[in-house]
């Protein structure tokens, strides 16, 4: 299977739902300020910065320290509600959180948007060629530069 999977599209309401009954299935909480943070990382299209988050946060709640919201950026990314880009340093909204999955990441250089992409071959290529060296993976993502398909299609 090769699908890319587009982040926008979907409602913040809709992710916000899903993720509330997500975490009552597992017996987790989404608390107050974990939630909060899904919000503001599920409104963009684009990757995150959590000194972004953080500048955010401090106009609505002068309580929100760093720490804490490093650690709502944990619990949603154990989770599985937030990807982390690591080329970036910053984080992305998952739109399909229920099964844990390894997405690698499609950046756009010119509108900043982040696209899953999920294909069943390149994971078996990884797994092949890196067995091959007799290295032992334990996770593999690639984080792939370059433009959108609208960005492409754009003068
Ligand atoms: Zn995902
Ligand atoms: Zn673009």
């Amino acid at each position: 299977m090769t699908a890319s999977h587009r982040h926008a599209p979907a409602p913040v309401s809709d992710a916000l739902q899903h993720a509330e009954r997500l975490c009552a299935a597992r017996g987790v909480r989404l608390t107050p300020l974990r939630r909060r943070v899904l919000e503001l990382v599920q409104s963009r299209a684009e990757a995150v910065k959590a000194y972004d988050l953080l500048a955010q946060l401090s106009t609505e709640d002068h309580t929100a320290k760093p720490p804490t919201v490093y650690r709502a950026l944990d619990f949603l990314l154990e989770q599985g509600l937030v990807h982390r880009v690591d080329s970036l340093n910053a984080y992305v909204g998952c739109n399909h959180p229920d099964t844990p999955h390894a997405a690698h990441l499609l950046l756009c250089t010119r509108c900043g948007r982040v696209e899953e992409l999920h294909s069943d071959a390149v994971d078996a290529a990884i797994a092949q060629a890196v067995a091959a060296t007799g290295f032992v993976a334990r996770h593999a993502r690639l984080e792939v530069h370059g433009l959108c398909a609208r960005c492409a299609e754009a003068p």
